[in-house]
C-alpha cells in the first residue's frame, strides 16, 4: 500500500518539516489554505477517523498537543486557529493517513465549505 504521508515520514518525499518527535511529525500543506496550514500527522498510519483505536488514546491527544505548540509557534494561538480532520469522501478527505490540519493568519468563516 502507497500512502504519501508514510513515504513523507520515511523521507521517501520531501517535506518542509516543522516538527517531529518518536510520536508524530508536522509539515508545511503543499497547497496552504492560509497563511499558516500545517499537517500534524501520527507516525502510525491509521486510515481514518474511523479506524482510531482505545489504544490510539494517548497518540490523538498528543497530536494536539503538537497542533497547539505549532500554533504557538507559528504565531496564531492568540488570535485563533482551527484545527480540522477530514474523515472519507464527502468531507473532502484526499490522503488516507489521519492528519490534523491547522490553519490560521487570517479570520476563518464559518459554516466551513
Ligand atoms: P485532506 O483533504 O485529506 O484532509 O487533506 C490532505 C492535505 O494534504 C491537503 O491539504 C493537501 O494539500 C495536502 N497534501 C497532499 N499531498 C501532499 C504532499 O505530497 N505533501 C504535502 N506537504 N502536503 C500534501
Ligand atoms: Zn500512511
Amino acid at each position: 500500500m502507497e500512502c504519501i504521508f508514510c513515504n513523507i515520514i520515511e523521507r521517501k518525499l520531501p517535506a518542509k518539516v516543522v516538527y517531529e518527535d518518536e510520536l508524530v511529525i508536522a509539515f508545511e500543506d503543499i497547497r496552504p489554505q492560509a497563511p499558516v496550514h500545517t499537517l500534524v500527522i501520527p507516525k502510525k498510519h491509521i486510515s481514518t477517523i474511523l479506524d482510531i483505536k482505545e489504544e490510539d488514546n494517548t497518540l490523538i491527544g498528543h497530536i494536539f498537543q503538537i497542533a497547539k505548540k505549532v500554533a504557538r509557534e507559528k504565531g496564531i494561538a492568540e488570535r485563533g486557529f482551527r484545527v480540522v480532520m477530514n474523515c472519507n469522501d464527502e468531507s473532502g478527505q484526499e490522503v488516507y493517513h489521519i492528519h490534523l490540519h491547522v490553519i490560521g493568519g487570517r479570520r476563518m468563516h464559518w459554516p466551513p465549505g
